[in-house]
C-alpha cells in the first residue's frame, strides 16, 4: 500500500542519515577519546587528570551511541547457520562486565543444539539491546531472564498488518521484573529516536525489530507497569522467509553504510 511505501522510504532515508552522521561523529569523537585518555594518565596535576577522565568518559559514551546508530544503519548481512547454544554462549560472554551485581541473569535454553538460518552477529546485537534496556530499567536491581523454546505459531497469532506465516518458530524471550512501561511509552516504543533516557538514542528497539524482520520473524512486547517487561522474538525455523520490503531496503543501504 502507499502508506507502507512511504514508511519504507522514510525508514531508508532515516537509516542513511543515521549512517552518515555516525561516521562523521565517530571521526570527531575518536581523537577526543584519545586526548582524554592521555590526560587521564597525567600524574603531575590531579585536576587535569580528573578533567581527562571526564573527557574520556563522555567520549566513550558518545562512541557507544554512534556504534549503535551504525549497526542500526548497516545493511551488510549474511545468512549462515546459527547454533542456538553458540549464540547464547557468545552473548553470555559479551554481557559479562555489563551486568551489575544487583541484577541476576538467568538463562533457560531449551535446546542448545538447535540450528537455524540467520545471522549470528545481528541476533547478538538484538539480544544485547534488549538486555541493556532491561538492566537500565532496573537501577535498583532485579531479575533478567533469557528463555528459548520452540513453538508452533498458528495463523491467528499474526497481526492484521503482518503477513501470516504459520509454522515452527524459535522463540527467544528477554524478561525483566523492572518497572515496566505505561501505555504512552508502549505506543511509541518503535518510533525512531523515541527515548525516555537522558543519554538514549531511541534506536535500540527499532534496530531489534528490523533484525527480527530480516529473519522473517516477528517481535512481541508485553509490559505491565510495576511488574516488568517481556520481549519475545519469534524466528522462523522452517525456512528463511525473508520479508521482501526489508531485503530491498537493506540492499539499498549497503552502499550507504
Ligand atoms: P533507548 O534505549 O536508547 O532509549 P530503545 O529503542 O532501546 O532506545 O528504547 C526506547 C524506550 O523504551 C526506552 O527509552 C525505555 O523508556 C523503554 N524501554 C525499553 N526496554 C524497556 C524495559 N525492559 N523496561 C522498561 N522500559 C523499557
Amino acid at each position: 500500500s502507499e502508506a507502507e511505501l512511504i514508511r519504507a522510504q522514510r525508514f531508508e532515508s532515516l537509516a542513511m542519515l543515521a549512517g552518515g552522521l555516525s561516521h562523521d561523529l565517530r571521526n570527531l569523537l575518536q581523537p577526543l577519546l584519545l586526548a582524554g585518555d592521555s590526560l587521564q594518565d597525567y600524574q603531575d596535576d590531579p585536576r587535569l587528570a580528573r578533567l581527562g577522565k571526564l573527557v574520556r568518559d563522555c567520549g566513550k559514551r558518545g562512541l557507544d551511541m554512534v556504534q549503535s546508530m551504525l549497526s542500526f544503519a548497516s545493511g551488510a548481512r549474511r545468512a549462515e547457520q546459527v547454533r542456538l547454544g553458540a549464540l547464547i554462549n557468545a552473548f553470555d560472554l559479551l554481557m559479562q562486565g555489563s551486568v551489575p551485581r544487583s541484577v541476576t541473569m538467568e538463562l533457560a535454553i531449551e535446546d542448545p543444539e538447535l540450528s537455524f538460518e540467520g545471522n549470528h552477529t545481528e541476533l547478538q546485537q538484538c539480544l544485547l539491546n534488549l538486555c541493556l534496556n532491561a538492566i537500565q530499567a532496573m537501577p535498583e536491581g532485579g531479575k533478567l531472564r533469557i528463555e528459548t523454546s520452540q513453538k508452533q505459531l498458528p495463523e491467528d497469532f499474526f497481526l492484521a498488518e503482518e503477513q501470516p506465516r504459520p509454522g515452527s518458530y524459535l522463540c527467544i524471550s528477554v524478561v525483566d521484573n523492572g518497572p515496566g512501561m505505561d501505555q504512552a511509552v508502549l505506543e511509541r516504543l518503535f518510533e525512531p529516536f523515541f527515548t525516555t533516557k537522558e543519554a538514549g538514542t531511541g534506536l535500540g528497539l527499532l534496530s531489534c525489530q528490523r533484525i527480527v524482520a530480516s529473519h522473517g520473524g516477528v517481535m512481541r512486547v508485553d509490559s505491565q507497569p510495576g511488574r516488568g517487561t517481556r520481549f519475545d522474538l519469534h524466528i522462523p525455523l522452517d525456512e528463511l522467509v525473508a520479508d521482501d520490503t526489508q531485503l530491498d531496503s537493506l540492499e539499498g543501504l549497503e552502499g550507504a553504510a
